[in-house]
């Protein structure tokens, strides 16, 4: 009989007897009040009188975040080692704190913040650069049992305001400017004072972290505007500082807006105590990060969840150093930088979304800086993995690092997967780089990590039950594309609700299968051969392409695309056609050093492309059409593809309406991408003229 593997065992051990499993894990954090149970499950009922299931975690517990993440460890005689290194290519700037200093500065914020007028219970909005001072007022404000809401600092003045009409927050805790990569400074006050001017809430007091590159001048005391240096230096000076205050487990300790590519931002709420045990849970079992000497680098921003676990709570929750990064993966200065950061602070765990790895490949297409500089000098042999999520990873991608890594890195390193969401907390789906973490049966056999699939993401997680099922909420076979989704109750990272707004929580995640189910959004599939759970997410439900009735996942035809040597990144969208509804329609970026200038690829890269998508999806799937170019595949800040954006550019030139405007969400990374989109769509409408799907329809019709 072949045994199972610790990862499954630990998985079932979680989903047969969660009372065991995460009574056990609970042990491993402080509590300022021991729960009375470990998870209770009830009913709520909403105005309609529709009721649906509800649970709560740790219920009877009190905590404090902020006191497992920093005082446990100055208590524990762990001060002296180090919490955080700030590292700033964009302003030539390093800092680095030990817990010790992390402590001082984060008891005496939250004396400022209560001096001020928050309290427990209290909503502070935060919108900061990557800085370290943005950490420490998360830290000071979960220290005084408030509640965060961090909004992605450089967010446009309406958006904002969204976020503030919504939270309502007490005090705003911003910078005076932010530094997008290499771009240079651009002023946070306009943005702050505009968006405060849109919204019906006001808050009340305004704190500013002063910045050396750009100042806010003036500083207006009658708005409520206060500097945060001068505020700090004032209590330093008297001494006053804040213990740290209990809150009841199921309290919120922060508020995180989702990404919004569709509709409206909804408010996801995390709860203290899930989050506190699952967090800690996660980052040994998951990333085998397991305290002091292990160094995190996650190269993503405060502002979206994967910066709120695994920049900030979830190293310093055991005791790791964590590494804050303001920069860009390119450009600041150049694709060496993740590579020079990895050396220098010896990283021995790194985390980034896959849409970083894609613009290092496009600048350094040979891998120059990871193999001849770094890597040869022996200066990358700390890491032991390297985690990607946020979007679908190609398995070209997967199998590049992971051949780097192999040279490189530490031995048995590895490009892990990982497939989660704001409303999750912590990866749905990887493989676990320590499946034995804090368990009592393992062999080192059975500890070694499961076999990584690119192109999957891996297995489910402890406490997440993941099914695919279709349309009405029935199973679908092993293998099989359909709806992802989970069953209540998820694992103690994730939501249990939405801020003040219940109705929308049952609307937006159970109302789809009827309470039975949590919706994720996203279709995929687990697959068949051995793995129990394996998990491969191939697309968001929207971006599902029907072509002639069969319906096609944008995500795989994507990575079909990008398995051709020289594309270095594909976005597929439907363009509309008379006989199949719509046919894939491709943009493509080659990984040339001087990139073509033509928006139509010779002939020789569309055959080639277009053989790829036939033979790896099916002639069904072949190309309506395909435009190259170089910085047109416009995303959000939090990298993910808007493909939407590019299939309404398509479809407007369809209908002749090249200069359309089309919605573009507040969210993007770069407003610049769409008009060079457009200029490339307009270019190839005017060279392939109305018999633009000639050989498509031809080809289709001849079939039928
Ligand atoms: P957000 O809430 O902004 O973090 O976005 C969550 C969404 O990102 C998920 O619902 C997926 O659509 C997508 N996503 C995250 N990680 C992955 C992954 N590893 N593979 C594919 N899609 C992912």
């Amino acid at each position: 009989m072949v045994s199972e593997h610790a990862q499954d065992l630990v998985y079932s051990r979680a989903n047969s007897n969660p009372d065991d499993f995460w009574g056990m894990h609970a042990k491993n954090v402080h509590w300022h009040k021991t729960p009375e149970k470990i998870i209770e499950k009830s009913k709520k009922t909403l105005k309609g009188g529709v009721s649906h299931d509800h649970w709560t975690w740790f219920p009877g517990g009190e905590i404090s975040t902020t006191f497992n993440c920093v005082d446990r460890h100055v208590r524990d005689g762990k001060g002296s080692n180090i919490a955080i290194y700030w590292d700033s290519p964009v302003t030539g700037a390093k800092e680095q704190f030990t817990y010790n200093q992390l402590l001082q500065e984060v008891e005496t914020l939250a004396g400022v913040l209560r001096e001020e007028g928050v309290k427990q219970g209290d909503v502070v909005l935060i919108y900061m650069p990557m800085i370290s001072a943005a950490i420490f007022a998360m830290l000071a404000i979960a220290r005084l049992g408030a509640i965060h809401a961090v909004v992605f600092g450089g967010f446009a003045p309406a958006a904002l305001a969204q976020r503030i009409e919504a939270s309502r927050p007490k005090a705003i805790m911003t910078a005076s400017c932010g530094i997008e990569g290499s771009k240079g400074p651009s002023g946070y006050k306009k943005m702050i004072e505009e968006a405060v001017e849109r919204s019906t809430f006001k808050p009340y007091k305004t704190i500013i972290w002063q910045r050396d590159e750009l100042r806010w001048d003036p500083v207006l005391k009658e708005n409520g505007q206060r500097n945060w240096q001068r505020l700090v230096k004032s209590a330093r000076n008297r001494g006053l500082k804040a213990d740290a205050v209990s809150v009841k487990s199921e309290d919120g300790l922060y508020i995180i807006y989702t990404s919004g590519t569709t509709g409206l931002p909804k408010g996801v709420v995390r709860t203290a105590g899930g989050h506190a045990v699952g967090l800690n849970f996660s980052i040994k079992h998951l990333f085998g990060v397991h305290g002091p000497g292990d160094v995190m680098f996650t190269a993503s921003d405060i502002g979206w969840v994967v910066g709120h676990s695994y920049i900030v709570y979830a190293p310093l929750l055991i005791g790791a150093a964590t590494v804050l990064f303001e920069g860009k993966p390119v450009g600041t200065p150049d694709a060496s930088t993740f590579w020079r950061i990895v050396e220098e602070y010896k990283v021995t765990t790194m985390f980034t979304a896959p849409t970083a790895l894609r613009a290092i490949r496009r600048e350094d297409g040979e891998n120059t800086f990871f193999e001849k500089t770094y890597g040869a000098r022996g200066g990358l042999k700390s890491l032991r993995a390297l985690f990607l999520a946020g979007e679908r990873s190609e398995p070209s991608i997967v199998e590049m690092y992971q051949r780097l890594l192999k040279r490189h890195c530490a031995d048995g390193a590895l490009v892990v997967d990982n497939w989660w969401s704001s409303e999750s907390g912590s990866p749905i789906s990887g493989v676990a780089l320590s499946a034995t973490a804090g368990e009592d049966f393992a062999t080192q056999q059975r500890a070694r990590p499961l076999p990584i699939k690119p192109g999957s993401a891996g297995k489910a997680m402890p406490g997440f039950d993941v099914q695919v099922v279709d349309d009405e909420g029935h199973p679908v076979e092993r293998g099989q594309m359909g709806n992802m989704v989970m069953s209540i109750p998820l694992a103690p990272t994730a939501f249990t609700t939405l801020w003040g707004d219940e109705d929308r929580f049952y609307k937006s995640y159970l109302k789809r299968f009827h309470g039975r189910w949590v919706d994720t959004g996203d279709a995929g599939m687990i697959d068949k051969d051995g793995y129990s759970k394996p998990v491969s997410i191939m697309s968001r439900s929207d971006d599902i392409l029907n072509v002639a009735a069969h319906r096609f996942s944008t995500g795989a035809m994507e990575q079909a695309i990008t398995s051709h040597p020289n594309v270095a990144e594909a976005a597929v969208v439907g363009i509309p056609d008379q006989l199949k509804g719509h046919l894939p329609f491709a943009f493509i970026t080659l990984s040339t050093h001087q990139h073509p200038d033509a928006a139509v690829p010779d002939e020789k890269v569309s055959k080639e492309v277009q053989k790829l998508v036939r033979d790896q999806i099916g002639a069904i799937a072949s190309l309506g059409g395909m435009i190259q170019g170089k910085g047109m595949i416009p995303k959000t800040r939090s990298g993910k593809t808007l493909r939407r954006v590019l299939r309404e550019l398509i479809e407007n030139a369809t209908h002749g309406q090249l200069d359309k405007e089309v919605a573009v969400p507040s969210t993007i990374e770069d407003k610049e991408a769409v008009e060079v989109a457009r200029a490339k769509v307009k270019e190839y409408f005017r060279l392939k003229g109305k018999d633009l799907h000639k050989p498509a329809e031809a080809r289709a019709r001849a079939k039928l």
